[in-house]
Parts: structure tokens; sequence; C-alpha cells
């Protein structure tokens, strides 16, 4: 565990302005993101494709090495691994097979109720983050 570092003046910076690593945790982050993403785990196959991809390390993983909720704290919304997760993917590819002009994706689904049902991950607003799946 790092420790959180004091404010410095310039005066008080390495030479090359190189600090200590690992200070990214004191910082939350998620605090501006447009879209939430909401985890299904009841559609998940535990493939930890979205923990490979996030970018932020927003994904956490269970002391039995699975694919734990969000940290919400650090997510940013970008909605990678909306994106990635075959789950999501193939219930996209169902619904488009069924209804060939169906405009369906991860960041616009949560209207379709085949992916709502189906789907591993939603990207939902911030409003339906709160007042539907409860997430602060
Ligand atoms: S939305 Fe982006 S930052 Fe948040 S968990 Fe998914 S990949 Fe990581
Ligand atoms: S949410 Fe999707 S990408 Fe992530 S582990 Fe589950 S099935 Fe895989």
């Amino acid at each position: 565990m790092t420790k959180k570092p004091d404010i410095k003046t310039w005066k008080d910076l390495n030479v090359g302005g190189i600090i200590e690593s690992g200070t990214s945790e004191h910082f939350k982050t998620g605090d501006w993101r447009v879209k939430v993403p909401v985890w299904q785990s009841q559609n998940c196959i535990q493939c930890m494709t979205c923990w490979a991809f996030c970018p932020d390390n927003a994904i956490k993983v269970t002391d039995e090495g699975k694919r734990g909720n969000y940290d919400y704290n650090f997510c940013k919304g970008c909605g990678i691994c909306a994106e990635e997760c075959p789950v999501s993917k193939k219930v996209i590819n169902e619904i488009k097979k069924a209804a060939p002009n169906a405009n369906i994706t991860s960041w616009d689904a949560e209207t379709n109720q085949t992916f709502k049902e189906k789907a591993s991950i939603l990207m939902v607003s911030i409003k339906d983050a709160k007042e539907k799946y409860n997430i602060k």
C-alpha cells in the first residue's frame, strides 16, 4: 500500500518529474462518467475478457479468481467492457439476425428487452443506474 503523497511545490519535485508509483489508487476518478456499466452476473460466462480490456482496472476479481463486480470509484464509463463482452456481442448478433434492420449496440441496448434480459453488461444512464440498479 502506497502512502498518500503530501502536496508539494515545484521545488520538492524530483528532477524529471518522476513520482512514486501507485499513487492513482488515492484519486477516485469515476465521478465524471456519463454512462454506467451494469454487470448481470446471471448471464456471465466468466471469460474475464472485460477484466482484461478495462483500461482502469475497475473490474474486481474475487479471491477465487472469478469476475467480481465493478469498482465504481474508478470506472470511467468508457464502455470497452460492454463492447468486448462475448455474451453481449452474441445477443446483439442474435437480435440483428432476427431483425436485420435493428440498430442496436451495447450503448443504446437498454431499450431492447431481449438484450436487457440476456446480456452480461448493460450501459445505462446515471439516472437509471441510481434509480433502477441502486448504483450510487
Ligand atoms: S466502462 Fe470502461 S472503465 Fe468502466 S469497467 Fe468498463 S472498461 Fe473499465
Ligand atoms: S461480463 Fe462478459 S466479458 Fe466479463 S467475464 Fe462475464 S461474459 Fe466475460
